[in-house]
């Protein structure tokens, strides 16, 4: 794992300079899963200790969780570091007020394709990654389905979620017995 924390750090810097100083800014340190979870990594904040180093930025300091025997090592350190250097900024360019946590997924990767790690993560994607928690891959249409409408979402190639449209399920007619 050190090797892949290095070799996707030396790919970060050649790549954005300044992302890479981010990511020296906010990521205090590198630390096993002991245990995998449901995921093979976490970008973890200790908020209440950022509190209280009370500066601006101090909010956004973690710790990267890996878990060591992961087969995709590079696609993973890249993946979790993207979440590490996804900013306030990149949350306030969202449109649609879809689900956060599936936001947020997409900027991560969004980040690892810009440093070059597009194959290793697509390549991950299909292999592993389950669909609530990772997956959503650039230009795929999907749809979510209420109790009175279906509504249609696409994934851009820059990564966000656009809402595309709704319509309203048939409404059911209340059963009723005659006799
Ligand atoms: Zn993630």
């Amino acid at each position: 794992m050190r090797q892949a924390i290095r070799t996707v750090l030396r790919q970060v810097r050649e790549h954005s300079p300044e992302d890479f100083e981010r990511l020296r800014q906010r990521v205090l340190r590198f630390v096993p899963l002991a245990k995998r979870y449901h995921v093979a990594g976490m970008w973890t904040r200790p908020h209440r200790v950022s509190a209280k180093w009370g500066y601006p930025g101090a909010w956004s300091q973690g710790v990267v969780r890996l878990y060591e025997a992961y087969s995709y090592k590079i696609a993973l350190v890249a993946h979790e570091l993207g979440h590490a250097c996804t900013t306030e900024s990149d949350y306030k360019r969202l449109g649609g007020g879809f689900d956060v946590e599936w936001e947020a997924e997409l900027l991560a990767d969004k980040y690892g394709y810009k440093w070059g790690f597009g194959r290793q993560i697509s390549q991950h994607r299909k292999l592993n990654r389950s669909l609530e928690h990772h997956g959503l891959v650039p230009g795929t249409i999907f749809t979510v389905e209420d109790s009175q409408s279906i509504s249609r979402y696409r994934v851009t190639r820059g990564f966000r979620i656009r809402f595309l449209g709704r319509r309203r399920t048939a409404a059911k007619r209340p059963t009723t017995k005659r006799k």
